[in-house]
This record gives C-alpha cells, sequence and structure tokens, in this order.
C-alpha cells in the first residue's frame, strides 16, 4: 500500500526528529520523511492537519483471550480495539486455552490475525507446558512458528531452577523471557495492595515484596545466564530501584509500567470496585510517583497496557472471587495525553519513545520508527480532542475499566498498518468479522 501523510508535526524519537515533514509509505513500508517529498503520481494522501505524526504505537502485553474464551474478547474485537486506541502492533499472551505452548496454537493465533485481524498481532509463547511451572514448553519450535518471547505471565515461574534453565535455552533462539514477577507464596489470596487501605478495609493485602523478590531473583538469573529478561507491569518503589541498579551495571533487564499503575492507587479500591482489582495490585502514593520517575529517566523502557478484557460476570462478584485486570488498549493513548504530557509528568516525545522504540526494542520488533524500510505503520494524535471514556463505545468486547467517566484532551486520531488507514476519527474499518 501508498500513502503520502500530509501536513504533520512529525515525532520520531528514534531518530530524534519533531518537525513539521511528510511521510511517505511505498508497499506498505516508510519510504521517506522529509520536508517536501516527491511521490509517485496517484499516490493516496491523508492531511494530517497539523496534528503530531509518530510511528505506529506497539503495545506488548496484551491478552486477546482468543483460542478459548472468545466470550471475553477474540482477535477480531481485541485488534479492533487496538486500532482505536492507536496501537498499530500488539503481542499476545499466552494464557489462552489452550496454552500458546505448541506451534499448533501459535499458527492458529497468526492465521486467525491474519484473516481477522486489523493490526500486526506477535504471539508469545509460554515458557511452560499449560503454564504449569513443572517443565519447559517446546521454546525451539514456538520461536520458529513465530512466537516473538515467552511468557506464562498471569503466572509467575516460581521454580527459579527452572526459569534459569528456561533463559539458558531461550538465549539460544534469541528470544527474551516476559516475567510475571510475583512470589505465589506471598500473594496468595490477597485482593489488593497490603497496607494502609487494606488494612482499613479489612481486606487481605499483596505486599509489595511479592513483587520485589521476583524481580531480584530475576535479575539474579538474567546476570547468572547473560540473557535478556523483561518484567511485565512493574508497580512498587523498591522494583524500580532493583531495575535501575541492575541496568546501570549493565544486566539485561528491561521494563514495563502500565497505565493504571501510573494513574491509580490502592485508594480506588475503597470503592469496592472489582474493576480496580488487578495483579499486581493498585500500590501507594509512593510506589506510583517511583513509576513515573523511572518512565521519564528510561529505566523502564514502555508503557504497556496489559489489556485483560473480562466478561461482566467475572467481575459483578465478590471481591476476593473478582478476575483480575483491566482493558486498556482504548484508554492508554488518551489517558496518558491527559494526565502524563499534559501534567507534566513526561514530555510528549518522551511518551512517543516509550509507545514505539522502547517496546519495539524489548521484543526485537520491527517498528517503532519512521526509519526507511521500516514497516509503514503509523499513528496520528489529535492533542486537543475532548472527550469522556464511555465503555459503551469501546470495540473490545469487554468493559471492565476504572477509568469510565474520566475526561481527557487528547486522543489517538488515525491509525495506519502498512500504509493502510485502520481507524480514523476513532472508526475502525469493518472487517469480515464484525
Ligand atoms: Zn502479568
Amino acid at each position: 500500500m501508498n500513502l503520502l501523510i500530509r501536513n504533520g508535526r512529525v515525532i520520531d524519537p528514534a531518530n530524534g526528529l519533531d518537525a513539521p515533514a511528510e511521510v511517505l509509505i511505498l508497499d506498505g513500508r516508510v519510504s521517506r520523511v522529509g520536508p517536501r517529498l516527491e511521490v509517485p503520481a496517484e499516490t493516496p494522501s491523508v492531511d494530517a492537519g497539523g496534528r503530531v505524526v509518530a510511528p505506529g504505537f506497539m503495545d506488548i502485553h496484551v491478552h486477546l483471550r482468543e483460542p478459548g474464551q472468545e466470550y471475553k474478547e477474540t482477535i477480531a474485537t481485541g485488534t479492533r480495539a487496538a486500532a482505536a486506541g492507536g496501537f498499530a502492533a500488539i503481542a499476545c499472551m499466552a494464557n489462552t486455552q489452550p496454552v500458546n505452548d505448541t506451534r499448533a496454537v501459535t499458527d492458529y493465533i497468526t492465521a486467525q490475525a491474519r484473516a481477522e485481524g486489523v493490526v500486526r498481532v506477535y504471539p508469545i509463547g509460554a515458557v511452560t507446558r499449560g503454564l504449569g511451572g513443572r517443565e519447559l514448553a517446546e521454546l525451539g519450535e514456538l520461536a520458529e512458528a513465530g512466537c516473538v518471547a515467552y511468557s506464562d505471565d498471569g503466572r509467575p515461574v516460581m521454580s527459579s531452577a527452572l526459569l534459569r534453565r528456561a533463559l539458558e535455552y531461550a538465549q539460544a533462539f534469541g528470544k527474551p523471557i516476559v516475567s510475571h514477577a510475583e512470589d505465589a507464596t506471598l500473594a496468595d489470596g490477597g485482593v489488593m495492595h497490603e497496607g494502609f487501605v487494606s488494612t482499613d478495609l479489612g481486606l487481605r493485602g499483596i505486599p509489595a515484596a511479592a513483587e520485589e523478590i521476583m524481580v531480584a531473583r530475576d535479575i539474579a538469573l538474567a546476570e547468572l545466564t547473560g540473557h535478556r529478561v523483561h518484567i511485565a507491569h512493574v508497580s512498587t518503589a523498591a522494583a524500580v530501584r532493583l531495575l535501575r541498579d541492575a541496568r546501570a551495571r549493565g544486566v539485561p533487564v528491561t521494563g514495563e509500567v502500565t497505565p493504571h499503575h501510573l494513574l491509580l492507587t490502592d485508594e480506588t479500591l475503597r470503592s469496592y470496585d472489582a474493576n480496580a482489582k488487578m495483579a499486581p495490585p493498585l500500590r501507594g502514593k509512593r510506589d506510583v510517583e517511583a513509576c513515573r520517575e523511572a518512565l521519564a529517566d528510561g529505566t523502564l523502557d514502555a508503557i504497556a497496557t496489559d489489556h485483560a478484557p473480562h466478561a461482566l460476570a467475572d467481575k459483578e462478584v465478590e471481591l476476593d472471587q473478582a478476575a483480575n485486570g483491566i482493558v486498556g488498549l482504548e484508554t492508554a493513548v488518551a489517558l496518558c495525553l491527559t494526565h502524563l504530557v499534559r501534567e507534566r509528568v513526561l514530555d510528549l516525545g518522551t511518551l512517543i519513545a516509550r509507545l514505539t522504540v522502547g517496546p519495539a526494542r524489548i521484543l526485537d520488533l520491527p517498528g517503532g520508527s519512521l526509519t526507511p524500510g521500516a514497516p509503514g505503520d503509523v499513528t496520528i494524535l489529535d492533542l486537543d480532542r475532548e472527550h469522556v471514556i464511555d465503555p459503551g463505545r469501546f470495540y473490545s468486547r469487554a468493559r471492565n475499566t476504572p477509568f469510565r467517566g474520566w475526561r481527557c484532551v487528547g486522543a489517538p486520531w488515525m491509525t495506519i498498518v502498512g500504509g493502510r488507514v485502520v481507524m480514523a476519527e476513532g472508526v475502525v474499518e469493518r472487517g469480515p468479522s464484525r
């Protein structure tokens, strides 16, 4: 597909660019970026109207639920939610049913994504068979089938010996391991962050140490094996300190943080709203501040949503019975523009870096920049669009968000994948599957 994007303010952190420019996509790839481009006759074009034109955003932590839990989400609905939220590429976790621990499941996901998806889908394979934590999955077979990383996300790999072996094998295939860093024995039965609020509410807590112990262990194993570990959804101040220190020593470890861990605290649970229940849980104010600082200084490389769709019935129950997680694809960018950029926690260029080149480097994905030859993926932002978050309008099949009714200023305006416009002004193209 060919496309010329005119009249934009192009921000491409990977190339240190923030200037008025045009972006030319030829045959689905970035051809050139510059002030006034010569283009082949009859190249279709889009007028960005002075809006911000960035490399296509990437979310490396998404639960698509297909195969097995299509009542929560499908690849068709999940990729449309991604496009609506400004994401041109997503990586999906292995905790489907069946678990993505064999080539057959990976093949199914990639075939469905090709047939029914509207954004790029990169599968993440399981570390252990069935996420059981006992024996390694067929890591080589999964890499061959197209998995970009390994993770038992949703569950920690509790055995250090097994994770060490996983890292040694994963190194041979050149794929990182994404760690759900949580000591299950400490977190067991907890409903929310352990602290003043949990005591006040009389709810069972999950101590911050449950995360920190595993982050420390994962860093030690990354150092021992020399292979890359990526820590998913970092949420505590001490986890951030461990990461900062490890990175200063050159340990191959990266980290991501979710919008909800940047914007909400455990105080949110005072509502007893199950939409605020997640793993790791919403933490205290100082943890949130530490995560914000770490995102700004690059200790945390990426913002990832941990998009976790659930049916109403999974959430409309007592807090201790309720499923963990919230949907995030359609709210992340607007929330970050409103509450991080407008409130000067991050400048716009840094936010875009954490949504493009940061995640691309963590998983070695193509894209994340407008370098000539890169995939022709672009996200255009409207920094002035005022709106209120309304889950009733989500493309996702799920509605579980604690951000209902939040006012935002700024939103994704267009999502382009391989030179094809898949979302314009909030409306996602209709596919065969809707
Ligand atoms: Zn997780």
